[in-house]
This record gives structure tokens, C-alpha cells and sequence, in this order.
């Protein structure tokens, strides 16, 4: 089991190499005082077998040794650790065999006399140019896993995460057999659809790495790294723990997902059954309230009629909750008719009329007397036309005005229907705008609390003008009015003029 947290290695390790007992000797002592781990050979034999063994970031050697050259060590030893840096320590050599050894990947020369400041100075120069190489290669791994990360980030589905997971890590490993065995008892990939098989019984294979997936302080579960038959055990690598801890956070958002999806399937349904449930008992209570209105008189009589505005209100709040679902089902669908401007508006009005008289507010609408006809799902518009002009009666205080004002458009401007709600009322502030067609916000204010609603409208009615391909916007100044306005790119068709056309 591995532990997701990372080592700092700033320690260097020198193979230093001379048949000069004395010299190795002094580059010990010189180097070990800068915290380095100095090793030392006396022959390339020795040297090479170091190395061959143990894992160095520097070679210092002689140029000159009785067995070997210096440089043909430095060949054989970048053979065995391609990214050991070797720097020559040379008496005299001609300035065509130090240009060639340079051109064949010796770091760095050290003439010989050399003193100890010289020696520190040439060795820091390699190390920090290693270092700076290497981190330049880090950060080129890092892109791959950023790349991998976003692969994880896309999806929302467990199954997903954990295939690009898998994936990214057998790039970085070039092993086949990865396992993503979740806390849940999910395991990726599944049993079957894969080369080599999860080992259903739990046991782990030998020489597996087993790497912990864990987000926000609890486990998810492992990821099983398992090597191929006669293998060593995978070993860590920086890469490999940040795609584990990218991946743990992508499979623990998938997971939330998965129960928010879950539990949204569950309102769903939970609105449906309670909004039918409702309507029945509603009926019932508005026909028998409407029945005996009729054989009641005086305080009796309003005390009923005040039963049946309450009911009417339940009524709205089903209509809205009904809305709200199919709107988050993308329920929500256009069946298209021919529509006469001017009778939708009138209807609209006709409608809200008596509300507008119960606030006090004077309702208005202006048409064209040319008649607009054109196509829309009329009952759908109706709809998200009730909802602006009802807010500007709800928001507006008594002794203001709502005009509606329909029109179309001069050809140049695009010939689109234009139907504005323009109110007197309590206004929204500007960083309130943008929000109030997000399903369920009101402004936080006691005016909205006092009028009640879902905060549903203002979304239904911009997803019913988009579904007709147009747009509903707003403006407003607070304390003043507001102006909502849709945009509807039908091509009307024109008819003479209508003797309907007012200004009501
Ligand atoms: P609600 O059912 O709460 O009215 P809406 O989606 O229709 O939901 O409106 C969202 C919020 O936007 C309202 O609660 C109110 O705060 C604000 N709002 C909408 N229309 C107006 C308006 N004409 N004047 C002032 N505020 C408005």
C-alpha cells in the first residue's frame, strides 16, 4: 500500500572516480561539506559495478585511468543510468577530444590542478542544470496529467472517471492490469471486460500495488496496480499519486452526482404524485365553493368567495409545481398554430384584468391595428406571457400602471414580433437581473416574500420563448419599473387591417 504524498529529493549522489587514492579523497571531503552523498571507485571495474547497483545523479572521473578511459566509463555508465550527468577531470586533453565529449554527453570538465572551490563550483553548475532539465521534464508530465485530469473533470459518470483513470495510468506505468476496486463494491473494469481478471475473492495478486483513492478526508476505495507474472511491484511515481488524487476527486464528484440525480428522480416523481393528488380535492373544493356562493348572501357569501380565491391560489401553486417539473424534464414542448397577435394580447389581458383591479393597478395594452399573424404555440406564449405581466401587477404598488405593448419590428431591424411588460413597480436591482430567470430565485426582499410564488415563472417563461426561437430580457431601475421584453423571430404573416386592433 502506498501513501499519496510526495518526496523532495535535493540531495545529490556522486560516484567520483580516480586510481588517484588522494584525489578521491579530497573530492569526498570537498563535496560531502554541500550535504551531497559522495561515493568513490578506484578502477572504471569498480565504478561500473556501483553503478550497476546503486542509482547516482553524478559522475566524476579522470579522463585518464589504466583499464579504462574516462570517457568510454562515461558511455558504459549512461548506459546503465541514462540520466547520470558526467563531469572529466583532465590534465591535458586537446580542445577537439573535450569538443567531441561534449557533443557525446559529458556534462562538464574539471582541469586538472583544480581547487576546492573550483571543484564545489563545477559540480553545483551540473547539479543545477540537472535539476532545472529535469524540472522541465516534470513539467511536460504534468501537462499529461492535467490532460488527464480534464478527461476525469468531463464526466459525471463513475464508470467514465474510472476507465480514463485506468487509462492514465497505464500510460504512465505501461502496466496492463489496473483495477479500480471501489468501497461501494463497484469494481472497473468490470469482471470479463478486461485482459486479466479481477481476483473476485479479494486477495491481492503478488507483487500488486495497492494505492489508496481517497477525496475530502475519507477512502473510496484502491486502485490495484497488478504487474504481469514474474514482474516487480510497480513503484510510485509522482505522476502515477497526482492522477490518483485527480481521479479520487473526479469518481467522488461522480458519486454526488450520482446520489443529487438520484434524489432529484425522487422530487421529481414525489411533485408529480403530490401536484395529482391535489387536484382532485381542489376541484372538489372550488366546485362546492362555487355552488354555495350562489345560495349564500352578504358576509357568508365572502367568506366563501374568499375560500375559493385561496383555493385558486393552491391551484397556481400545482400549475407552477407541474410547470417546474416538466420543465426540468425538458418537458417542455411547442406544438405550433397560426396566432393573431392582437388576440393573444387581448386574452392576456382579459385574463389578468380582474387581478389588476384587486391591486389597484391599471393594466394596459397597445397593438398594431395591422394584423400580425403567426406561428407559436399559443397556449404555451399565454403562459409565458401571464407570468410577466402578472409579476408587474405582483410588484407594482397600488395606483401604478403594467402596459403590454406589441409590435413588430421594421424589416431592416429583422422583422421579429417584440412584445413588451412594462411596469411602475418596486423595480430589481442591476446585480439582481442576470439571476431572477434562475429556477427558484426571488430577490430577497419582504415585498417578494410577502407575495409568495416558486421563483419558477420568469425561468418557464424564458424557456418557452426560447423553445420559439426568440429571447426574453429585462431592465429595470429600482424604485421606478421594470421592462421585460421578448423578441420573437417568426415571420409574421400580415393581413389587412383589424377592426379588433386597440388600445385597451
Ligand atoms: P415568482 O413566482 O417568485 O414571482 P419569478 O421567476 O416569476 O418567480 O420571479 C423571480 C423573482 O424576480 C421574483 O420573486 C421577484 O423578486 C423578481 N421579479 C420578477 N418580476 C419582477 C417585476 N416586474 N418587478 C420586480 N421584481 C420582479
Amino acid at each position: 500500500m502506498i501513501a499519496t504524498t510526495m518526496t523532495d529529493q535535493r540531495v545529490a549522489r556522486i560516484l567520483v572516480v580516480d586510481d588517484e587514492p588522494d584525489i578521491c579523497t579530497i573530492c569526498t571531503m570537498a563535496l560531502r561539506r554541500s550535504n551531497d552523498v559522495v561515493a568513490t571507485a578506484g578502477t572504471p571495474e569498480e565504478a561500473l559495478h556501483l553503478l550497476a547497483t546503486d542509482s547516482f545523479d553524478l559522475l566524476l572521473t579522470d579522463i585518464l585511468m589504466p583499464a579504462m578511459t574516462g570517457l568510454e566509463l562515461a558511455r558504459r555508465a549512461q548506459q546503465i543510468q541514462p540520466l547520470l550527468d558526467v563531469v572529466i577531470m583532465t590534465a591535458q586533453a586537446s580542445s577537439s577530444v573535450l569538443e567531441d565529449a561534449l557533443k557525446n554527453g559529458i556534462a562538464d570538465f574539471l582541469p586538472k590542478p583544480f581547487d576546492v572551490d573550483q571543484l564545489r563550483l563545477t559540480i553545483a553548475r551540473t547539479l543545477q542544470r540537472q535539476r532545472l532539465r529535469r524540472e522541465n521534464v516534470r513539467l511536460s508530465t504534468l501537462t499529461h496529467v492535467i490532460e488527464a485530469s480534464r478527461a476525469f473533470a468531463h464526466s459525471l459518470d463513475q464508470a467514465d472517471v474510472a476507465t480514463a483513470l485506468i487509462a492514465a495510468l497505464q500510460r504512465e506505468t505501461g502496466l496492463q492490469c489496473i483495477h479500480v476496486v471501489l468501497d461501494s463494491g463497484s469494481v472497473y473494469p468490470a469482471a470479463g471486460e478486461d485482459g486479466c481478471s479481477y481476483p473476485h475473492d479479494g486477495a491481492v495478486p503478488p507483487n500488486a500495488l495497492i494505492a489508496p483513492l481517497t477525496a475530502h478526508g475519507g477512502q473510496l476505495g484502491q486502485v490495484w496496480l497488478i504487474p504481469a507474472a514474474g514482474q516487480p511491484e510497480p513503484q510510485p511515481t509522482e505522476v502515477m499519486l497526482l492522477l490518483l488524487e485527480h481521479g479520487s476527486l473526479a469518481l467522488y464528484n461522480a458519486d454526488v452526482y450520482a446520489t443529487l440525480a438520484d434524489l432529484d428522480h425522487q422530487k421529481s416523481e414525489f411533485i408529480a404524485l403530490a401536484s395529482h393528488e391535489l387536484r382532485t380535492p381542489l376541484a372538489v373544493v372550488l366546485g362546492y365553493a362555487a355552488m354555495l356562493r350562489d345560495s349564500l348572501e352578504g358576509r357568508q357569501q365572502e367568506q366563501v368567495t374568499e375560500i375559493t380565491r385561496a383555493a385558486l391560489r393552491i391551484n397556481d401553486v400545482v400549475d407552477d409545481l407541474i410547470n417546474m417539473r416538466q420543465l426540468e424534464a425538458n418537458e417542455v414542448t411547442i406544438r405550433p398554430q397560426s396566432i393573431r397577435l392582437q388576440s393573444l394580447i387581448r386574452t392576456l389581458c382579459a385574463q389578468l384584468q380582474p387581478l389588476a383591479q384587486e391591486r389597484g393597478v391599471e393594466l394596459l395594452s397597445r397593438a398594431p391595428r395591422r394584423v400580425i399573424n403567426f406561428w407559436g404555440d399559443h397556449e404555451r406564449l399565454l403562459l409565458a406571457l401571464t407570468h410577466l405581466v402578472n409579476n408587474g401587477l405582483r410588484f407594482t404598488p397600488s395606483g401604478g400602471r403594467v402596459i403590454v405593448t406589441a409590435g413588430q419590428q421594421r424589416a431592416e431591424q429583422g422583422g421579429n414580433l417584440v412584445i413588451a411588460v412594462d411596469d411602475t413597480g418596486i423595480g430589481i436591482e442591476s446585480h439582481q437581473i442576470h439571476r431572477i430567470f434562475q429556477r427558484f430565485y426571488q430577490v430577497s426582499d419582504s415585498r417578494t416574500r410577502e407575495e409568495g410564488g416558486l421563483g419558477i415563472g420568469l425561468a418557464l417563461a424564458r424557456t418557452i420563448i426560447e423553445l420559439h426561437g426568440g429571447s426574453l430580457t429585462a431592465q429595470s431601475v429600482p424604485g421606478s419599473g421594470s421592462r421585460f421584453v421578448v423578441v420573437l423571430p417568426i415571420a409574421p404573416v400580415s393581413e389587412p387591417v383589424d377592426d379588433d386592433a386597440h388600445t385597451a
